[in-house]
């Protein structure tokens, strides 16, 4: 057994493991690091360049962003074979999946919705921020990308029975964005809610 120790190598400052089930997050200093076979790796991160909001209530959370090309082969719809249905989708999918702790509909609904927002990032941390945890593997999110890619398909279409793709994915970047977390539910800056967060914040 090998024993991690929880400090972060760039600040100093005390990590927290709570809902870190893939990864933590330096609450001083933002700096975000993988758990690995041997133990702590930095990984690195971006962060909203847009004007951060402030309040206790801002917490930034993580993402996988996914940018992949997704070739649908086949389809077939209400048993006639008709590949592309819902015509090619030629533009590489810029795809967020939520890699804190959300509840798995939550989770689908956030990626779907993520394809539409776009945010300039920057590599500078927002200063007094309050971050969570890392609980989803990079490997876990690629395969979570594919599956929306295909329910986003299959929205498209109505009555798809089979479908069959090929994906080429670009390395992941990890993302931080951020949201209002009050009373124990996750709002995103127009105020919509993600009521069945499940976030847990060191
Ligand atoms: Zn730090």
């Amino acid at each position: 057994m090998k024993l991690v120790p929880l400090v972060c190598r760039k600040c100093n400052g005390k990590l927290n493991g709570k809902g870190a089930l893939a990864g933590v997050v330096c609450p001083s200093c933002g700096s975000a690091y993988l758990l690995g076979k041997d133990g702590l790796e930095p990984v690195p991160a971006k962060y909203t360049a847009d004007s951060a909001p402030e309040g206790a209530d801002v917490v930034y959370v993580p993402f996988w962003r996914e940018t992949f090309d997704f070739k649908i082969t086949s389809e077939k719809s209400s048993g006639i074979f008709s590949p592309n249905y819902a015509g090619p989708h030629t533009e590489p999918y810029d795809m967020k999946i939520p890699a804190f702790e959300l509840r798995a509909e939550a989770l689908q609904g956030m990626a779907e919705d993520s394809v539409s927002w776009s945010q300039k990032l920057t590599d500078k941390p927002p200063a007094g921020a309050r971050f969570a945890n890392i609980s989803l593997s990079e490997t876990d999110a690629r395969k979570l990308a594919q599956f929306v890619a295909c329910s986003i398909e299959v929205k498209k279409s109505g009555t798809m029975q089979a479908l069959s793709y090929e994906t080429a994915f670009q390395k992941p970047e990890l993302v931080f964005l951020p949201f209002r977390w009050k009373d124990k539910q996750l709002f995103d800056l127009e105020d919509r809610s993600w009521t069945d967060a499940v976030l847990s914040i060191p």
